[in-house]
């Protein structure tokens, strides 16, 4: 959504670094497992009719074997198949009694919080700002806890010692965390958490939900899944879930999916695009005079605002001054206020002019 309206006194094409949508292209692997899968559609022989509820037996076997990689056992039965991650995190919301909290950073990526809202569900607003590193504390009663890493909007990645204490305050209060690893593609730093799974005592207390949509340029495939250890005892529920509401995710689909998980390294090139843009955008936004936060383990970057600004007024001042169109914090929760949100997924060729027309430029 590239805008290309001119601004009232430039003439310049409006550059958006606002969306989290990817530039692509697919795959070649996805490309050809879906070329492969709709000829085998179109022969009576080799038809697929409804998938399986819980997704085809080939790609919860690949998603195994990818969590098996990085030293996490899991058995295919664990992992449910959906058409996103959005779509999962308001349908695990919807399992549980609606009186139950949600507990969720304070900036937070809005479409669960608009679907605990829809649900009537009451939120406990987790502050994640500079001054507690983008950690959120501890909710202060059992709660449903949302946890995003690398987190949209700031970009930012929760550390191992957040990841224990929330889990062990999971575990003793008898709350349960979902833990969103939707741009976990992006992490450059080994050492920080990929999964809740890699901390002790998850498994009966977290739910994970995972994405092809920014690594894989799937945002238009649709496909995500959920990994539910049998020692929460969900399982039998959201699978109930999903027989009754969802049909499966179409057979092609599935078939890039698996291809996916079979060429990661194909993803390199894509994943290396974006960090270089938000290593790029960082050096001109930091240039410019602006307290930079994130960028560095995920595509989004997370700029205060300066002078005292509203968000508002500064995406405002963005887009007439220099036809930049970047997202303002204040949409992500009240903690966002001061902020806005560029994003690294867009154009190289893009974030090459935006910073262009950064240069020069000084905001406090
Ligand atoms: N989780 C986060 C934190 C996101 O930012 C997004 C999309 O922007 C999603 C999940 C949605 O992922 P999907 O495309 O798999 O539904």
């Amino acid at each position: 959504m590239e805008a290309q309206r001119k601004t009232g006194n430039d003439s310049r094409k409006i550059i958006s670094l606002s969306i989290g949508d990817v530039g692509g292209p697919l795959p070649r692997s996805a490309v050809w497992a879906l070329r492969r899968a709709a000829a085998r559609m179109g022969r009576a022989g080799s038809f697929h009719g409804y998938p399986p509820d819980g997704g085809e037996p080939f790609l919860r076997d690949a998603l195994c074997a990818s969590y098996r990689a990085r030293g996490l056992i899991f058995r295919p039965g664990e992992f449910f198949v959906s058409d996103g991650a959005k779509s999962d995190l308001g349908n695990l919301l919807s399992l549980f009694d609606p009186a139950l909290p949600l507990a969720l950073g304070d900036p937070c990526y809005p479409a669960v919080r608009d679907a605990a809202l829809l649900a009537r569900r009451a939120l406990l607003p987790l502050a994640q700002n500079p001054a507690n590193g983008f950690q959120p504390p501890v909710p202060d009663r059992p709660c449903l806890i949302y946890l995003c890493s690398p987190g949209n909007p700031t970009g930012t990645v929760l550390t191992r010692k957040t990841l224990e204490a929330t889990v062990d305050f999971a575990r003793q209060s008898g709350s349960l965390i979902l833990f969103d690893a939707a741009y976990r593609a992006f992490l450059r730093d080994p050492l920080l958490p990929a999964s809740i799974f890699e901390i002790e005592g998850a498994r009966g207390c977290a739910i994970e939900v995972g994405s092809f949509s920014k690594a894989a340029a799937f945002t238009g495939l649709r496909c995500g899944f959920s990994l539910i250890p049998e020692e929460t005892g969900i399982a039998p529920y959201f699978a109930r879930r999903q027989a009754c509401r969802f049909n499966g995710v179409a057979y092609p689909v599935q078939c890039a999916a698996a291809a996916v998980l079979a060429h990661p390294k194909e993803l390199y090139p894509a994943i290396a695009r974006a960090q270089k843009n938000a290593d790029r955008l960082r050096a001109a936004l930091e240039e410019a005079g602006l307290s930079v936060y994130g960028g560095e383990n995920s595509p989004y970057l997370w700029a205060k605002t300066p002078r005292k600004m509203t968000s508002m007024a500064f995406f405002s001042q963005l887009l007439s001054q220099l036809g930049l169109a970047v997202t303002p914090g204040s949409g992500f929760g009240e903690g966002g206020e001061g902020f806005v949100r560029f994003s690294a997924l867009g154009r190289e060729a893009d974030v090459r002019e935006a910073c262009r027309r950064l240069r020069g430029i000084a905001f406090s």
